[in-house]
């Protein structure tokens, strides 16, 4: 049996990774042990490599970092039973208590007393994971895994892209990073009638472009209004979803509503962020904040439309061996990327 594996470890404070040896976890009472296949790289894996404010905070090295993943099930530890040796998964990243009234009620994503896989607990850059069999995702074979390799990003796409039903109705994407991508495809799948995506990054534009957006405004040098006339829009967005966490991206998206409008926030706003509240007061907006994705229901969700023909390979534009995960945060950094991918298999 395999003692030792690669894993990629923030070990001490400070920027970068270390690619190095550590123990192959095992699984505990009610946990399954994933042999990796592929991983992708989150912001927020971006933000524990740089070591900003967020992350000096929040990540107490040494550990290995990491949640976006697809792999294999290598073994099951005492009590599993809903899963099996071999089966493809992926996994829910925030492992919840259980017993607290959101979890009781079937909203683990607001489980106070969450730990995040690869943030609080050992993650998924690495040969092997272990996490509770309840977070399991079992993956149907048709999909590609390159594809299950993002799904927790793809998971907070769909949280938000369907709060709000979108049949028939105009939407604002503010930030076109790999979520608002993928934002895109799945409002356009579901029956949005038109879908303007703005940012200030043209190459990530122009990727929303391709996976459906009506138009794209490059906010360097094009207005939002001028976009909105050219598609017939009068009254303002009917639905807007907020992906950028940039505070005058938000202030714009509150000024574009329609009176009555519904918006859902997943961009994490900086400190400080101010808002006009009489763009809400006065427009009757209902506004959502998002968190992760809805146990269970967001995962059964994104398998159906990637299985009903939603196809979000656009979104890829990187792939690398995971002994080149310094190219692939350097992609990530750059901005001219979309979602980059680690190979753990050879
Ligand atoms: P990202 O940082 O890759 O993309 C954000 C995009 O917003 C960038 O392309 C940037 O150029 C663009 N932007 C900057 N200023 C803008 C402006 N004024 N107007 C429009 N766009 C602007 O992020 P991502 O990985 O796609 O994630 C989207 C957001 O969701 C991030 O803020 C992330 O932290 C957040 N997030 C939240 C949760 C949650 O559970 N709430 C989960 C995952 C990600
Ligand atoms: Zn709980």
């Amino acid at each position: 049996m395999q003692t030792m594996m690669d894993a990629l470890v923030k070990e001490a404070p400070g920027k970068g990774l270390t690619l190095k040896r550590v123990p192959v976890p095992q699984p505990g009472i009610g946990e399954v042990q994933i042999k990796i296949h592929k991983t992708a790289i989150c912001g927020t894996d971006v933000h524990i490599y740089n070591w900003d404010p967020w992350s000096q905070q929040h990540i107490r090295p040494p550990m290995v970092i990491g949640h976006e993943y697809v792999g294999e099930i290598t073994a099951l530890g005492p009590g599993v039973s809903d899963y099996s040796i071999g089966d493809i998964v992926s996994g829910e990243g925030h492992i919840v208590c259980g017993h607290c009234r959101n979890c009781r009620a079937g909203n683990g994503q607001w489980c106070k007393f969450t730990r995040s896989v690869g943030v609080d607990r050992d993650g998924a850059f690495a040969e092997y994971l272990c996490i509770p069999e309840t977070n399991v995702i079992r993956i149907p074979a048709n999909i590609p895994e390159d594809i299950v390799s993002f799904f927790d990003a793809y998971g907070n796409a769909t949280h938000t892209a369907t709060m709000f039903d979108v049949v028939g109705e105009d939407v604002l994407i503010t930030g076109a990073g790999p979520i608002g991508m993928m934002a895109v495809g799945i409002c356009r799948q579901n029956g949005a009638r038109r879908i303007i995506v703005t940012d200030v990054n043209q190459y990530r534009l122009d990727i929303a472009k391709q996976m459906g957006a009506h138009a794209v405004v490059n906010l360097a040098h094009d207005k939002l209004e001028d976009a909105m006339r050219e598609q017939g829009m009068v009254e303002g967005f009917d639905v807007g979803l907020e992906m950028s966490g940039n505070g005058a991206a938000l202030n714009q998206l509150l000024k574009s509503m329609r009176n009555g409008g519904k918006v859902a926030l997943l961009g994490i706003a900086g400190p400080g962020t101010v808002i006009d509240w009489n763009d809400v007061i006065f427009k009757g907006l209902t506004l959502q904040g998002i968190y992760g994705r809805k146990m269970y229901e967001t995962w059964y969700k994104l398998m159906a439309m990637i299985e009903a023909g939603l196809d979000l390979s656009p979104i890829i534009t990187h792939r690398f061996h995971y002994t080149e995960y310094e190219k692939g945060f350097e992609a990530m950094n750059s901005g001219h990327s979309g979602k980059v991918i680690l190979d753990w298999t050879k």
